[in-house]
C-alpha cells in the first residue's frame, strides 16, 4: 500500500503514543508511573456532566450548526468578555473538536503553499506537523539567551516575505513558562505593523500560580474588529480536565471565521453536541474547580521542583503554570530519545523526550498526577542516574538490581 507523501511526512503524536504504551503496560501488571501525561486527573465539572446527560437523555440528538449551537456560542461570548475584557460577537466565534482541531482550520483558512509560521522552541508538539499538514513551513525561535523565554528580536529576524503567522503559547507547553507582558505587548504591535496573524494558544492561561495572571493580548491591540489579524485560541480540555469531551474555540474576525466554518463544515460538520453541552455546563456553571485544579497543580508542581532540585546536574527552570516542567537532563544523557526509553525499561517511568518539543537533552515531565506519582517517580528517576544511588530499588516486592552506571 502506498500513502501520500503529505501523509509519510507527517509523524505521529509522540504524546498519544505514549499514553498507549503506557496503557499496555499498565494492563500487563506493570508497576508503571505516567510522568508524560497531558491531562488533568480531576473530574470534569458536575455542571458539565449534568448538562451533557440532560441532552442525552432526550435522545435527540442532531446535526447542530458547523460552527458550534448558539447557545455555546452565547457562554464564549460571556466568557471572553470576563477573562479577555473583550466584546466579540457570535459571529467571530468558531467552535471546534478540540483546541487542535481550531488550530488546524486556522492554518487551512490561512495558509497559501510554502507560507511560514514562526513559533518559539520549545514548542508543543503538534505545531511542525499540523503547519505541514496545511502545506506550510514550520519555523522555530530558539532562545539563545538559554532560557525558554523568547525576545521579540530573535523573532524578527526570522520573519521574511513568506511569513504568515506566528503562534504563542504561554504559559508554555512543554516548560511552563509564561512570556511576559512586556513581550505580549510587542509580539501583538510587532504583527499588526507587519500584517501577520498571531495566533495566541491560550489553552494553559487560567492555570497559573503564585497569584499571577496571563497577559491579555487584546489589551495591546490597536487594530480592532474586522481587519484584526490576533487570534486567541481556548477550550475546555484543560482548564475543567474535559479532555475526552474535546471541545475548544477560537476568536476570530468574520472572514477567518467564515472561512474556518466552511473548511469545519466539509470536515466533521462541527463538534459532537452531547460535548457542546457539556461545554455550555462548563463554562456557565459553578467555576470552583478551575481554582481547585489550579492549587493542586501549583503544589504538585512545588513537590517535583523540590525534588529536582535534589538531583545533581540538572537544571531546572520553576514552571510559571500548565502541568509540566522541562528539565535539561543532558548531564546525564544527551538524547532524549534514549533517556525516555532507559527510564521506561529500567524503572517504568514514563516521560517525553525534549527532542519532540524542540529541545534535545531535555525531558517533560507532567505533574497532573498525585505527588505520590511525582515522588515515586522522581526517586526512581534518581536511583535510576545517580550513579551514588543504592544498588537496589524495590518497586512493591519486584527488586531492581542496578546492571548499568
Ligand atoms: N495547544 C496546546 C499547547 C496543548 O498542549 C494542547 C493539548 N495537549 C492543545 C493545544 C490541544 O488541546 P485540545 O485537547 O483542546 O485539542
Amino acid at each position: 500500500m502506498s500513502v501520500s507523501q503529505l501523509a509519510r511526512s507527517i509523524k505521529e503524536s509522540p504524546t498519544l503514543k505514549l499514553n498507549e504504551t503506557a496503557a499496555k503496560l499498565r494492563d500487563k501488571g506493570e508497576p508503571l508511573i505516567h510522568l508524560g501525561g497531558g491531562e488533568p486527573k480531576s473530574k470534569a465539572p458536575i455542571d458539565a456532566v449534568v448538562n451533557c446527560a440532560t441532552q442525552l437523555n432526550t435522545g435527540d440528538i442532531k446535526y447542530a450548526p458547523a460552527d458550534g449551537l448558539p447557545v455555546l456560542k452565547k457562554a464564549i461570548v460571556r466568557y471572553t468578555e470576563e477573562h479577555y475584557n473583550k466584546l466579540v460577537g457570535p459571529d467571530n466565534i468558531v467552535v471546534s473538536s478540540g483546541a487542535k482541531q481550531s488550530i488546524m482550520n486556522l492554518l487551512y483558512a490561512m495558509l497559501e503553499p510554502k507560507d511560514e509560521v514562526i513559533f518559539p522552541s520549545p514548542y508543543w508538539v503538534s505545531y511542525p506537523e499540523m503547519i505541514k499538514l496545511a502545506g506550510g513551513v514550520p519555523v522555530t525561535v530558539t532562545p539563545e539567551d538559554g532560557t525558554f523565554h523568547p525576545r521579540i528580536e530573535e523573532i524578527a529576524e526570522v520573519v521574511g516575505s513568506y511569513t504568515k503567522a506566528i503562534i504563542i503559547n504561554s504559559p508554555n507547553n512543554p516548560c511552563g513558562v509564561m512570556y511576559s507582558k512586556d513581550f505580549i505587548a510587542e509580539i501583538v504591535r510587532f504583527c499588526e505593523k507587519k500584517s501577520l496573524y498571531l495566533i495566541m494558544d491560550d489553552l494553559y492561561n487560567r492555570l497559573v500560580f503564585e497569584g499571577k495572571t496571563a497577559p491579555n493580548s487584546y489589551e495591546f491591540e490597536t487594530v480592532q474588529s474586522r481587519n484584526s489579524r490576533l487570534v486567541t485560541v481556548q477550550g475546555v480540555s484543560k482548564m475543567y480536565a474535559m479532555t475526552g469531551f474535546r471541545i475548544g474555540w477560537a476568536i476570530v474576525n468574520e472572514e477567518l471565521a467564515e472561512a474556518m466554518t466552511n473548511i469545519q463544515s466539509h470536515m466533521t460538520s462541527g463538534p459532537a453536541t452531547p460535548s457542546q453541552w457539556a461545554a455550555i455546563g462548563a463554562l456557565n456553571g459553578i467555576q470552583n474547580s478551575i481554582e481547585s485544579l489550579r492549587l493542586t497543580l501549583e503544589n504538585n508542581r512545588n513537590i517535583m521542583i523540590e525534588r529536582l532540585r535534589a538531583f545533581k546536574g540538572i537544571k531546572v527552570t520553576k514552571p510559571d503554570g500548565t502541568f509540566y516542567c522541562f528539565p535539561d537532563f543532558s548531564a546525564y544523557m544527551k538524547d532524549s530519545q534514549k533517556l525516555a526509553e532507559f527510564l521506561l525499561e529500567k524503572v517504568r517511568v514514563a516521560t517525553v523526550p525534549g527532542k519532540e518539543f524542540g529541545m534535545d537533552g531535555y525531558l517533560r515531565l507532567s505533574y497532573c498526577g498525585t505527588p505520590k506519582d511525582i515522588m515515586d517517580g522522581l526517586e526512581r528517576i534518581k536511583w535510576a542516574l545517580d550513579p551514588d544511588s543504592p544498588n537496589e530499588l524495590f518497586l512493591g516486592d519486584r527488586k531492581l538490581v542496578r546492571d548499568w552506571l
